[in-house]
């Protein structure tokens, strides 16, 4: 069931490698964010271990709403991440563009805002209610 080319889904080679350049440009920032991200956490870790002696409960609060902040961001980097580098073992592959789902094409007006999507809207809410 490969054969979507009716829909103008097939794409050229060209095509290709403008969408694996531009997927592998956000791979890298994305690469250089978290490092970015990585160094601001050691930062704070290194704040926060050379100044605990004189803080009172708000202030140890707040560090921690700070490093649960930048530990959910390193997560939410390397999730953005992966899904690029799926994007593109997929796009390797063949088979960037269609669903991994229901292995329809994804319209392209969505891969266009959302280059990493590998699923349709429909299918990829029906995960998101599956994992909720
Ligand atoms: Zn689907």
């Amino acid at each position: 069931m490969l054969v979507h080319d009716t829909v103008g889904t097939s794409r050229s080679q060209a095509e290709i490698d403008q969408i694996r350049q531009s997927l592998q440009a956000r791979y890298d920032e994305l690469s250089a964010e978290y490092e970015q991200a990585v160094l601001q956490s050691q930062v704070l870790r290194l704040v926060e271990v050379g100044d605990t002696a004189g803080d009172d409960q708000a202030d140890s609060g707040t560090k921690t709403a700070e490093r649960d902040t930048a530990q959910s961001l390193l997560r939410t980097i390397l999730d953005r991440r992966a899904q690029y580098e799926h994007a593109l073992t997929r796009l390797d592959e063949g088979t960037y563009g269609y669903c991994e789902g229901c292995s329809s094409p994804i319209p392209v007006e969505r891969l266009e805002i959302f280059p990493s999507a590998t699923t349709c809207v429909s299918c990829k809410q029906t995960r998101e209610r599956r994992a909720a």
